[in-house]
């Protein structure tokens, strides 16, 4: 079984991306009465303290989220003579995360932190639909309790079972309207090329959904491959696309003095959808520099964004 938990990771780097794309889509697809349908493949436990042991043996949320909660650090001062800097106001698709991780945390700060299944949940309508796959036994269990306390009815299902398998069946939805959030660990090397059957497979039964790909940047050929396999996918079925990638750091593997390996940790992450809203590039291409400049660790920090279709 696996030995992933998302507890470790919530609220780093690559969930600030992932669920600031996924607030702006949201926010974009609901603007419409129809309902709409969210099928969210890997949907881990769903909420997470971020002052409980596993955040707290990672902190990898002092470096995503509770930085940007931070205030920034002061400008330079400019240079004598040159007028000072006007403040650069925090970018929409930025400020919205935050209002939503308020909304959790009404005493201020990120105790508790929303995973994707909380974050759509809070912003759906009462006839919209939300579909949560989580196969670890125990996230699943977490996941089923967490939602359980929404009382929530028909509106959520739980399925405690391969994401990548039967998530279909729920394309197209009546109303013809849907988001997939396809998020999985990649903790096995195989995910990579399930992510792409399972992209392939959902777009041939409903070439209108939204489809909302996360996958880690990592010196791995698979990673490397998958964004651009995705797409030669979307641009083949004529389908518009956008690809925005957040780095943090450098993924190289240093040595210390004694000899000792450092491992840097995830260094960045990518989001790719196909349909993706027509907002969603100037919210991101505004977004993307500040999360760089905020987030950033090193002097590697950066940003990329493509879109086309
Ligand atoms: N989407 C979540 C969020 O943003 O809060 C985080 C999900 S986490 C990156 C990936 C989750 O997928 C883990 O909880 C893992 O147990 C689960 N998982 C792994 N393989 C799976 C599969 N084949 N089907 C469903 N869930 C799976």
């Amino acid at each position: 079984m696996f030995s992933y938990r998302h507890a470790f990771h919530a609220g780093n780097h690559a969930d600030v991306l992932k669920h600031t794309v996924l607030i702006a889509t949201l926010d974009h697809m609901l603007e419409k009465d129809a309902a709409l349908t969210v099928v969210d493949t890997h949907a881990g436990a769903g909420l997470y303290r971020l002052d409980g042991d596993y955040a707290d043996t990672s902190g990898e949320a002092s470096q995503g989220v509770l930085r940007l909660l931070a205030p920034p650090p002061p400008a330079a001062p400019p240079k004598k003579g040159a007028p000072p800097k006007a403040e650069v106001p925090l970018a929409g698709a930025i400020a919205r995360y935050l209002e939503v991780i308020s909304d959790f945390n009404p005493k201020g700060g990120a105790k508790v932190y929303p995973g994707s299944p909380f974050v759509t949940q809070h912003l759906l309508r009462d006839h919209d639909r939300l579909k949560l796959y989580e196969l670890h036994p125990t996230d699943g269990r977490t996941l089923a309790a967490n939602i359980a306390q929404l009382d929530a009815g028909r509106q959520i299902a739980v399925l405690n079972e391969d994401g990548f398998g039967s998530a279909t069946k729920f394309l197209p939805p009546p109303s013809r309207r849907a988001l997939v959030l396809c998020d999985p660990s990649y903790e096995i090397k195989s995910d990579y090329a399930r992510v792409l059957d399972f992209v392939d497979g959902a777009l041939k039964r409903f070439a209108t959904g939204t489809y909302a790909v996360w996958y880690p940047i990592i010196p791995r050929p698979e990673a490397h491959d998958l964004p651009r396999r995705l797409k030669t996918m979307a641009t083949k079925a004529g389908k518009s696309w956008l690809h925005a990638t957040l780095t943090v750091k450098s993924s190289k593997i240093t040595t210390t003095p004694t000899g000792e390996t450092r491992r840097p940790g995830l260094p960045a992450s990518g989001m790719f959808l196909i349909n993706p809203p027509y907002t969603l590039k100037a919210q991101m291409a505004a977004a993307l520099p500040q999360l760089a400049e905020r987030l950033g660790q090193d002097r590697n920090a950066t940003f990329s964004l493509d879109a086309g279709g």
